[in-house]
């Protein structure tokens, strides 16, 4: 059996348990946009918490914001998104297929050759990412606006307001989440790169001339993060992008990447956005954006910006790639999975390996399973007890049906790192099994202390 990671095992995992399912699958689906599905939206949000916390509850100096998707036309005149969000495109004359430029190998493109079908490109030209819709009655082009293509801009234009409401002085950051959306050309690669997508962003105003020290703290601030979310630190290396690659705005810039199973690419950038994006407000909208230090008698000038930009939905799919795991585990007796005996022999093969998803227990859709090894005898009324006492702290999950290491395999391909078996042991003394995801392990415990150990156990926990 081949157990490495292809997108093929994640994208079937994805939707066979639920995290992610096509948009509008019935009609055929729609390309570049996935919709989340019960385990989906659980880990998307879990996701969203664990870089909200970050970023606000453990910088003191970091508030949040949630602007609109709908922002003034002129915002994007004044962002250079107009004149500059483009992606140099071409079409093959022969097979019909799309490109952008910059992905076709050089020596292709020189030679005006469809990477697909050998057949003849056509010249290069600019395609705007962004999506235009119209506001108000008539569709005269009077009333055109844009879905935003990042968050970003919306915590400029509220830089002021923020921080005269909540007197925040230089530096300080304004954190938000949101959904973006941009016309990509090539939408591939599953929830990768999609035309609807979320975006976590983090905005850090600072003085001019201590920006480049603002920028090393974030860099390693960010390296930090991803460490603590539990993925492997030897999948992740920083690219920093040369003279040609740096955005119109950009002072230096710096991606986190992943190497997902279709390579390395792109998760997060941050990037030194200089005084660009508020001497443009400020030049664009007329209204004085500079920054008034009352620590320095009153000097006033244009914060510069570092901005750390992940994509929520591009995290999920590094964080399942990066919990994606099948295990030869053997026939495993002690778990009970191939019980009865009345399996084919391939049918127990199968049951030598494991799907597991090693997800770090804080963003598992589920943290707590909880199992009666059987149904009758009372032991279903008193997991359902338990399970009721132990729903107040976490997200748990009820399953009675079935061999018991089959719904162990069950919970380990969504993520669950506890299953909690009540059994007839657990009638007379009050104790219940706890098993863990990534070991395996079973450990009985006193149904009094099970919460307990199990947030102290959330809390100690590191990826194997
Ligand atoms: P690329 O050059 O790959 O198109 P970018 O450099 O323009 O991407 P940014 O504008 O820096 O990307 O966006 C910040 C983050 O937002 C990216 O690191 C990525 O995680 C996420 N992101 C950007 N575009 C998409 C998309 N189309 N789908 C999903 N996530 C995206």
């Amino acid at each position: 059996m081949d157990s490495s990671v292809t997108m093929e095992k994640i994208v079937s995992l994805a939707k066979r348990r639920g995290f992610v399912f096509q948009s509008s699958e019935i009609y055929g689906g729609q390309a570049g946009a996935w919709d989340y599905g019960p385990a989906g939206i659980e880990l998307k949000n879990r996701i969203q918490r664990f870089w909200w916390k970050e970023m606000t509850q453990l910088h003191d100096d970091i508030v949040g914001l949630d602007a609109a998707i709908l922002m003034h036309p002129r915002v994007w005149e004044a962002s250079g998104h107009v004149e500059n969000f483009t992606d140099p495109l071409v079409d093959c004359k022969k097979c019909k297929q799309r490109f952008r430029a910059d992905m076709i190998p050089e020596e292709k493109l020189a030679k005006k050759e469809c990477p697909e079908c050998g057949g003849e490109l056509t010249d290069t030209r600019k395609f705007n990412l962004m999506f235009k819709t119209n506001i108000g009655p008539v569709d005269d082009g009077t009333g055109l606006i844009y879905l935003r293509p990042e968050t970003a801009q919306g915590i400029y234009v509220n830089y002021k307001n923020i921080a005269q409401s909540n007197r925040m002085k230089l530096p300080f950051g304004i954190a938000q989440v949101g959904k973006a959306f941009r016309n990509e050309i090539v939408t591939k690669n599953f929830i990768f790169r999609t035309c609807e997508f979320e975006q976590m962003e983090m905005q850090y105003f600072v003085k001019p001339g201590e920006d480049e020290k603002w920028f090393d703290y974030w860099r390693e601030q960010r390296w930090a993060y991803y460490q603590k979310l539990g993925v492997r630190m030897d999948k992740l290396r920083w690219h920093r992008h040369g003279p040609g690659e740096l955005a119109h705005y950009a002072k230096d810039a710096y991606d986190i990447e992943y190497e997902f199973p279709m390579g390395w690419k792109e998760l997060e950038g941050v990037h030194n956005r200089s005084d660009y994006d508020l001497s443009r407000h400020q030049q664009f909208s007329g209204k004085d954006l500079q920054y008034i230090d009352q620590d320095n008698g009153n000097a006033r000038y244009i914060p510069y910006i570092i901005e750390t930009s992940a994509g929520l939905t591009r995290q999920l799919l590094m964080v399942l790639c990066d919990a994606y795991d099948e295990e030869y585990v053997g026939t495993d007796k002690a778990e009970g999975v191939s019980e009865g005996n009345s399996e084919s022999n391939a049918q127990r093969s199968m049951d030598d390996w494991r799907t597991v998803l090693h997800f770090h227990p804080e963003l598992a859709p589920v943290t707590v399973a909880v199992l009666p090894l059987m149904k009758k005898d009372g032991l279903a009324e008193l997991a359902q007890d338990i399970r009721k006492e132990l729903k107040e702290d976490f997200s748990t999950d009820y399953d009675q049906g079935g061999a018991i290491g089959r719904r162990y395999r069950r919970q380990d391909e969504i993520g669950t790192p506890f299953c909690v078996t009540i059994d007839y042991q657990s009638k007379e003394d009050g104790t219940v099994t706890v098993r863990y995801r990534d070991s395996m392990e079973q450990v009985r415990v006193p149904r009094a202390e099970l919460a307990a150990r199990i947030r102290a156990d959330i809390k100690a926990y590191k990826r194997a």
